[in-house]
C-alpha cells in the first residue's frame, strides 16, 4: 500500500529515498484537534545468517514505536535550558505528539500471542493467524512496543490491578521477584503519591539480543530476558535483587515520566530518572533494610564516578543534566536525593515530592521542569539547610555528597 492521505486533498513535493523523508502540502492546514486519516505501510527485510535487518524473529519479536512514520522535522539541536519558556512546549520524548489515544489490531502466527500496551478487548483466529485487539484507557506518550512470542503468563490480582507477566516457557526462576518488584512499587507510590493510572501492569520478556535494559510504555514494561536467568543464591547471599530492583523502578516510571511528564529541555532526567532511582532506592531499603539499600547505593556511587573519568564534558548540575549523562543523573541523582532525605527526613522528602507530584502530573504544554521539582525541594527545606539543596542539585559537582558517601562508608 503506498503512503496516502485519505480525507483530504494533498500533493507530494519532495522525496528523499535516502532518508526517508519526503513533504506533503495539504490543500487545507491542520486545525486543533482536526483529524487527517494517513495510510501507509512498512515491509520487514528477512535476517539472514549473517546479517540482522530486522526484529521481526521467528519467536519473540519486538518492534519499537519507531517503524512508524513521525511528522515533523526532527532537528538535531541543542537542548534549551528550561529557564526558556517557548522551550516547554514539547515534552522529553516526542516533537510531533503530545499525549495518544491509541487503539490496535496486531495479528501474528497462530501459536503466539501479540501483545501491546492496553485492555485486550477481542482476540480471535482468521486464515491461519491469531489477531489481538488492544485498547488504552488513557491517553499516554508515543513511545511503545509491539511483542509477538509463544509466551506464558504468570499472573496476580494486587490493589486492583492485574499483575501479569508474558515469559518463555522455561525462564521461572526469577517471577517472585519481578512479581515482589512490582507490587512493593505499587505499594509505595500508590500510598506516597496517589493511584496507578491503569487496571494492568504487564511485564513482557525479550530476548537478550534486543537488548539488557526494560522500559515503560503505556501499562506494559518491557523487560529483557537477563532479568528472568538471574541466579537467586546472589540474592540469597545479600547481593542485588537485580530483577526486584528494575521493575520498581519501572513502575515508578508511571508517576515520575508518565503522570508527571517534563519538557524536552536540560535537567529532564532529573525529573524522570533520579526520582525513579531515588524512589526505588527507598522501595528497596523497605524490603530489605538499610544495609543492603547502602550496599545498592554503592553501586550507584561506582557508576556516578566511573562516568565522571570517562565524561568528554564538564559535570552538570542535576537541574541541568542532558539524556546522555546517565552517571548524573541515574547516579548521582539516585544519591543526592537520598542524601538529601537524610538531612530533612523521608516525611518531609516524601511531602516535597507529593506537593509537586500534584502539581505537575498530566500537565498540559508548557510541561513542568527540573526547576519547579526543585523549587518544591527547597520548600520542604528549613533555611538552615537550603545550602544542602543548591549544593546538592545546581551544582557541578558537591561537597556534602562525597562527605556523605564517605560518612555512610560507600
Ligand atoms: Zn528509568
Amino acid at each position: 500500500m503506498p503512503t496516502t492521505i485519505e480525507n483530504r486533498d494533498w500533493k507530494k513535493i519532495a522525496e528523499d529515498s535516502l532518508t526517508n523523508f519526503s513533504v506533503y502540502k495539504l490543500d487545507r492546514p491542520i486545525l486543533p484537534n482536526d483529524s487527517i486519516l494517513f495510510l501507509f505501510s512498512i515491509k520487514s527485510r528477512p535476517n539472514t545468517v549473517y546479517n540482522r535487518y530486522s526484529d521481526v524473529l521467528e519467536n519473540g519479536t519486538y518492534l519499537k514505536s519507531e517503524i512508524f512514520p513521525r511528522f515533523g522535522y526532527f532537528a538535531e539541536t541543542e537542548i534549551a535550558r528550561p529557564e526558556n519558556r517557548d522551550a516547554l512546549y514539547n515534552h522529553y520524548q516526542s516533537i510531533d505528539a503530545d499525549l495518544i489515544r491509541f487503539e490496535t489490531i496486531v495479528s501474528t502466527s497462530q501459536d503466539q500471542i501479540a501483545i501491546a500496551p492496553g485492555i485486550l478487548e477481542a482476540e480471535w483466529i482468521e486464515k491461519g493467524r491469531a489477531y489481538f485487539h488492544y485498547r488504552m484507557e488513557n491517553p499516554f506518550k508515543f513511545v511503545f512496543g509491539y511483542h509477538s512470542g509463544r509466551y506464558i503468563t504468570y499472573s496476580e490480582r494486587y490493589r486492583g490491578v492485574e499483575c501479569k507477566i508474558y515469559h518463555h516457557p522455561a525462564h521461572t526462576y526469577n517471577l517472585p521477584q519481578l512479581l515482589d518488584g512490582l507490587k512493593a512499587s505499587l505499594d509505595y507510590h500508590t500510598e506516597h503519591f496517589g493511584p496507578y493510572p491503569y487496571k494492568q501492569a504487564h511485564i513482557i520478556e525479550f530476548a537478550r539480543s534486543e537488548g539488557s535494559y526494560a522500559t515503560t510504555a503505556g501499562n506494559c514494561i518491557p523487560t529483557s530476558e537477563i532479568r528472568f536467568v538471574n541466579d537467586k543464591r546472589v540474592v540469597q547471599r545479600g547481593g542485588a535483587d537485580l530483577a526486584f530492583y528494575v521493575i520498581a523502578h519501572e513502575l515508578s516510571h508511571q508517576w515520575w515520566g508518565a503522570q508527571v511528564i517534563p519538557a524536552n529541555v536540560l535537567g529532564a532526567p532529573f525529573v524522570t530518572e533520579s526520582l525513579a532511582e531515588y524512589n526505588t532506592a527507598k522501595i528497596y531499603e523497605k524490603k530489605y533494610g538499610r544495609e543492603r539499600v547502602l550496599k545498592f547505593l554503592d553501586i550507584q556511587k561506582n557508576r556516578y564516578l566511573s562516568g565522571l573519568t570517562t565524561a568528554t564534558e564538564n559535570e552538570a548540575p542535576l537541574i541541568y543534566v542532558t539524556p546522555e549523562q546517565t552517571h548524573i543523573s541515574y547516579g548521582r541523582g539516585a544519591l543526592a536525593l537520598y542524601t538529601l532525605s537524610e538531612y530533612i527526613g523521608e516525611e518531609k522528602m516524601n511531602a516535597a515530592l507529593k506537593n509537586y507530584f500534584d502539581k505537575a502530573k498530566y500537565k498540559a504544554p508548557p510541561y513542568t521542569t527540573s526547576l519547579e521539582l526543585l523549587h518544591y525541594l527547597k520548600m520542604e527545606t528549613p533555611d538552615s539547610l537550603q545550602y544542602v539543596v543548591t549544593d546538592l542539585f545546581e551544582k557541578p559537582g558537591s561537597e556534602i555528597l562525597l562527605r556523605y558517601m564517605q560518612d555512610a562508608c560507600l
